[in-house]
């Protein structure tokens, strides 16, 4: 049954006081795909809304095997260990096709699964990218109600995944391997444009001397690319997520990042442009569920989509057609 609004004022109540199990349920509400839980998380959201935008969200991208779930086991902890409550989520876009997500896994982070001030919570499973982002952003705000104040946003190394959780985040952060030949690939892919920092990660034992080589072909190409911000230069940092060698240093350039974008009033700035697009990906996401879920449609659509395949048909007549069965 669809919950009710004393559930939510509940879920609201429970949530606001930091409740584990509360917390859950209402993410659960926040990513269920029926209508009724939907309308119930929008209010939830909105009425928790006042209790978000406190904490430090960061983006964390990498190629599978560069240390992504090690890293951030190491650094929660470490900063659980600080006093902060940290919460982790991922977006796999993967996960949408193949039904499970290999990001977020609790398995893959011994301490802060056991850690009560961490909350893990993977992949939304169900939907576009889009829409799996769109629920993470969701779940990220009722984390924030909830009190954590960190949060880390895990994706893999794909550009479409990468742009959305940089969408999402205030700093993001790009894990690279010590010379694995893959310097230059990022840059060309774009990674490097969108990080606001770049850590090589296995900065330990044998590999230290290419950790640094990499790290200094890194800075040289940085040189050449315009920055994000003229207010930051990208940092290039080596770290070791198993020796804990420079993960402090790495929180403090996250931390100075943010306090530099505070005085120049751009974190804001930030993340009121991000609001917006939200909303407006938001708005194409339910455009497009309401035109492929339309019942008078649905016996159109294929062979819409067949015409316009076969060159039969423009697509932009395409789209009047639908439009217009619509009444758009
Ligand atoms: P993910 O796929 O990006 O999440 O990567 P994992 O965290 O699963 O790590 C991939 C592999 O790299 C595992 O075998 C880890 O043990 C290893 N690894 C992770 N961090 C370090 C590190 O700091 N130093 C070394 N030498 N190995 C690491």
């Amino acid at each position: 049954t669809a919950p009710s609004a004393p559930d939510i004022d509940r879920l609201v109540a429970g949530v606001r006081a930091g409740q584990r199990a509360v917390l859950a349920r209402a993410i659960t509400l926040a990513e269920s795909k029926r209508a009724d839980h939907q309308l119930a998380a929008r209010a939830l959201v909105q009425a928790l809304l006042p209790d978000t935008g406190q904490a430090l969200r960061v983006g964390i991208t990498g190629a599978p095997g560069v240390g992504k779930s090690t890293t951030i086991d190491a650094l929660g902890a470490y900063l659980t260990g600080q006093g902060h409550k940290v919460a982790v989520l991922a977006v796999d876009p993967s996960s949408a096709r193949t039904g499970g997500s290999i990001l977020g896994d609790k398995t893959r982070m011994a301490q802060l699964s056991a850690d009560p001030h961490a909350f893990i919570r993977p992949s939304p499973s169900a939907g576009t990218l889009g829409g799996v982002a769109a629920k993470t952003r969701e779940t990220m705000l009722i984390c924030e109600a909830a009190g954590y104040d960190v949060i880390l946003v895990e994706t893999v190394g794909t550009g479409q995944s990468e742009t959305t959780v940089a969408d999402m985040t205030d700093f993001f952060l790009a894990l690279m391997l010590p010379g694995a030949g893959d310097e230059l690939q990022g840059i060309k892919k774009g990674l490097v444009e969108l990080a606001d920092m770049i850590a090589v990660n296995k900065a330990d034992g044998d590999n230290l001397p290419r950790a640094r080589t990499a790290a200094a072909e890194y800075r040289a190409a940085l040189h050449i690319l315009s920055p994000r911000s003229p207010n930051w230069q990208v940092p290039v940092v080596t770290y070791s997520a198993y020796t804990g060698d420079g993960l402090a240093a790495l929180w403090a350039k996250v931390v100075e990042h943010r306090d530099t974008m505070t005085k120049t009033g751009e974190l804001a700035a930030r993340r009121r442009d991000q609001q917006v697009k939200w909303m407006w990906s938001m708005v194409e996401d339910r455009m497009r569920t309401r035109i492929t879920s339309d019942p008078s449609l649905a016996a159109k659509l294929p062979r819409l989509e067949a015409d316009v395949a076969d060159g039969r048909l423009s697509p932009a007549v395409a789209v009047d057609r639908i439009f217009a069965a619509l009444g758009w």
